[in-house]
């Protein structure tokens, strides 16, 4: 084998979502030839026999597993089946047939939210299954930490090469901008994008804005993937991270700054605050070579751009 190259056969299940278009974007600027795809109406990763004939057919050599179901706080802490549920079933799936269909390597994206809800910070790969969870997504957590095993069982009963990476907060373009089921960061930029357009005196904050939270560029992410991929082959899910993090007063008030609305901001504590901090130990990845390189206020301002020209503005009026 030649090993992940531009020719490999790479299979991308979830090309459409946040992580897996802006790792197709970075495929495609790599030079790869050979990338597979699948919509969801094409193949529904979640039925098992479909998933078979797909990798009987394609035969991929490299699979990015970004398919999941994903969702904010409210999103999380309202449908707790759906997210056990449909995340369990496509990694199942996927890392199944890949192993039974000799692909030489998937890599599994796991999250920031498995780490126990009070680990210590930063937070290092050996605290996993460490204390209790976070409530409000324990269910999405619990089906990403089975993925995690599952990579690991694989590789120690089969010698299967899948890796996983826990990402931090991510944001960019293709995010989800629904204030019900989006996570913070897009929904702020709508939220204060709104309020300047329609001249409202205040716009609304969910929590305390105490928590902190960590905010990774998408662009990053699938860097760090295509990194991973060619260099990294090991059973422990490596974090990937931005080194710091702010607190959501601090996020709300460079969204605010860059958007330009100027009124006030009403905090809502009748919404929960999740977790009170998940700052990821980004020391093994560094170690390897690999950093994050888009800053925050650089990154809110270009997934501003991008909502505004995909018809965000007209949305507001
Ligand atoms: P989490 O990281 O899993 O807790 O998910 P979120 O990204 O949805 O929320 C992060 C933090 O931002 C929580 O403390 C929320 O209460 C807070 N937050 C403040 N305003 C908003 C908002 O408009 N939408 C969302 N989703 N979260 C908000």
């Amino acid at each position: 084998m030649a090993g992940f190259d531009k020719a490999s056969r790479v299979f991308i299940a979830g090309h459409r979502g946040l992580v897996g278009s802006a790792i197709h974007r970075a495929l495609i600027a790599a030079g790869h030839r050979n990338i597979i795809t699948r919509t969801r109406a094409e193949l529904d990763l979640c039925d098992g026999a479909a998933v078979d004939e797909f990798f009987t057919a394609e035969k991929p050599e490299y699979v990015f597993l970004a398919a999941a179901k994903v969702g904010g706080i409210q999103a999380n802490n309202t449908q707790p089946a759906a997210f056990i549920h449909d995340n369990l079933a496509i990694q199942i799936n996927v890392i199944d047939a890949a192993w039974r269909h000799d692909a030489e390597k998937l890599l599994f994206l796991g999250s920031s939210c498995i780490y126990p809800k009070l680990a210590p910070q930063p937070i290092r790969e050996e605290y996993l299954l460490t204390g209790e969870l976070e409530p409000t997504n324990e269910a999405y957590a619990i089906a990403k930490i089975a993925g995690l095993k599952m990579c690991e069982a694989y590789r120690r009963q089969h010698g299967f090469n899948a890796i996983a990476v826990m990402p931090t907060n991510i944001y960019g373009p293709g995010d989800n901008f629904d204030l019900e089921t989006g996570h913070v960061l897009p929904a702020l930029i709508r939220k204060a994008h709104e309020a300047k357009v329609s001249g409202a005196a205040e716009m609304a904050v969910w929590g305390t804005g105490n928590p902190r939270r960590e905010f990774l560029h998408v662009d990053d992410l699938a860097d760090a993937t295509l990194f991973c991929m060619s260099r990294y082959d090991d059973s422990i899910a490596l974090n990937v991270g931005v080194g710091d993090d702010v607190t959501i007063r601090e996020l709300v008030e460079t969204v605010c700054d860059v958007v330009g609305f100027q009124g006030a901001l009403a905090f809502d504590t009748s919404k929960p605050d999740g977790t009170p901090r998940k700052w990821l130990d980004v020391g093994r990845l560094a170690a390897l070579g690999w950093r994050a390189k888009i800053g925050l206020r650089d990154g809110i301002a270009s997934t501003y751009e991008w909502y505004l020209e995909q018809g965000g503005a007209l949305a507001a009026e």
